[in-house]
């Protein structure tokens, strides 16, 4: 149901509308839900699977191995669901518009998944959370935190992409990942 209204959702009008939506995110009961930015136009813009194709999926793919969780048991969505582009047709940061057109969207996700953790991935995804329920907690401040919110367990993490690096270093990132890992596969769902 979702993933039709999805595809028929031309609300943003300076995006590439690919709709990443749909069986390729994950299971349907996902214990754990991974919120990104966006598709972006060489990754999931192009592939039609969420963080899949560029650079920054094969580091997301290398995380998730470090942190000893599965591709395949994890559901994984962006922000907004299509890409959004500059002029030029480069990627560009969603805008908070969009942010909120999607909105509806990624809560749709969220409750229809209903997963025990939602993993924010970089400060676009958090702030999309904190519209859904405030949750009082900026990347710089809460990255690798733990809390409750919206009746599940939220948890920042910095973005797989390569400009976090500038913030948190590799290792502390792996770090992040792999503390993730532990807590997600001591508490497996029943
Ligand atoms: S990003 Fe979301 S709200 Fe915007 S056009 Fe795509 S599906 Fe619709």
């Amino acid at each position: 149901m979702l993933t039709k209204a999805v595809g028929r959702c031309y609300a943003c009008k300076e995006m590439a509308h690919c709709h990443v939506l749909g069986e390729v995110n994950g299971p349907a009961n996902a214990q754990v839900m991974f919120v990104g930015e966006a598709p972006g136009r060489h990754g999931a813009g192009k592939s039609g699977v969420p963080f899949s194709g560029d650079e920054s999926g094969r580091r997301f793919e290398a995380l998730l191995a470090v942190g000893g969780l599965r591709r395949a048991d994890v559901f994984v969505t962006n922000a907004v669901l299509c890409n959004p582009l500059d002029g030029a047709g480069n990627n560009r940061r969603p805008l908070a518009r969009e942010v909120r057109a999607c909105l509806a969207y990624l809560r749709g996700q969220i409750e229809a998944v209903n997963p025990d953790y939602v993993v924010a991935l970089g400060g676009v995804a958090l702030d999309a959370l904190g519209r859904i329920e405030a949750h009082g907690v900026t990347l710089a401040s809460g990255c690798g935190a733990l809390r409750p919110w919206f009746g599940r367990t939220l948890v920042v993490l910095y973005h797989p992409g390569r400009r976090a690096i500038v913030h948190r270093s590799v290792e502390a990132q792996e770090g992040d990942w792999r503390r993730l890992g532990e807590v997600v596969n001591a508490n497996p769902s029943p």
